[in-house]
């Protein structure tokens, strides 16, 4: 696996291998590796020529620096793991490869039409423009042909979606399946700082959420959304919300009829881990 950690020489290699008319998966991430991301670079191999991968902790998306200081970084397991996963390509750009000149220069300027407003929104301000603004920077300097992104944040690449078509960028997002843990917790680079015993409960989120499936075609939206906070609402275990939205607008509904994609969202706090994950409950096809 080729580590390239200069945004310039990520650039050239990149065009270079789509001048050859190679196809080019892309799967950014944060570090902190785990078997959900495996997945990502399993998908983008099986589909692509060429897989490339990212490791970079984005200071713009994070709106609390405890946190950002906080966040793992595991760069040589990581760099192993990708290895293993067979992994190409591997960019390792520091803060000013990303942001040379500092990150105001790479604003960008899109209408998110709401869709950063509700959810993960509120409890984080400015994270989604964060969001935006890196992965559109990775994108310019690492022009895939295929972006694969986890469907774990259900939020985020729906944002991600909207950047692509309201910016025309060439790039065709690959929404992937949330990989669990055999209890059903989703993984997450957050799930080592859960103390034994809410790490012994957070399969809850997950049992939830299979009985909203369950019951979404026999209850209303407003009693499932009722009973699921009861029902997270254990101890140690404080929910931040259990919201029913339309896949494609994430704007809470009060009925399923004619919305073709209806997905359950939750945050829960555990202890002072905020742990999210979701469910598709109607789906048409597959996310794009
Ligand atoms: P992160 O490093 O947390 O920014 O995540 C990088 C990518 O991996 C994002 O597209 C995530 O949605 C995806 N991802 C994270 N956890 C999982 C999971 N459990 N299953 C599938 N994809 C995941």
């Amino acid at each position: 696996m080729r580590r390239i950690y200069n945004a310039q020489k990520a650039l050239a290699y990149i065009s270079d291998l789509k001048s050859a008319s190679k196809t080019i998966g892309f799967i950014p991430t944060m570090g902190g590796l785990h078997q959900g991301h495996y997945s990502l670079i399993e998908q983008s191999k099986n589909a692509n020529d060429v897989t490339v991968s990212s490791i970079f902790v984005n200071p713009t998306q994070f709106n609390n620096t405890e946190d950002l200081d906080k966040y793992p970084r595991t760069i040589e397991a990581d760099c192993k793991g990708l290895e293993e996963a067979g992994c190409d390509i591997v960019f390792l750009p520091t803060i000013d490869e990303i942001y040379p000149g500092g990150a105001a220069q790479f604003e960008v300027s899109l209408d998110l039409q709401g869709l950063d407003a509700k959810m993960e929104g509120p409890h984080r301000p400015g994270h989604f423009a964060g969001v935006v603004q890196v992965v559109k920077r990775l994108l310019d300097i690492v022009p895939a042909t295929h972006l694969y992104m986890g469907q774990k944040d259900y939020q985020q690449f729906t944002i991600i979606r909207h950047m692509i078509r309201e910016l025309a960028i060439k790039t065709k997002l690959v929404v992937c399946t949330i990989i669990r843990e055999n209890d059903g917790l989703a993984m997450s680079s957050r799930n080592r700082r859960l103390t034994k015993e809410h790490r012994d409960d957070a399969s809850i989120l997950f049992r939830v959420l299979s009985q909203a499936k369950e019951w979404i075609n026999h209850k209303s939206i407003s009693e499932i959304e009722t009973k699921a906070l009861e029902y997270l609402n254990i101890p140690g275990f404080k929910p931040a919300y259990f919201e029913i939205v339309n896949g494609h607008t994430l704007e809470t509904i009060d009925h399923i009829n004619g919305v073709s994609e209806v997905v359950a969202c939750t945050a829960v706090w555990a202890g002072d881990v905020r742990l999210i994950d979701n469910m598709r409950l109607i789906a048409s096809d597959n996310i794009h």
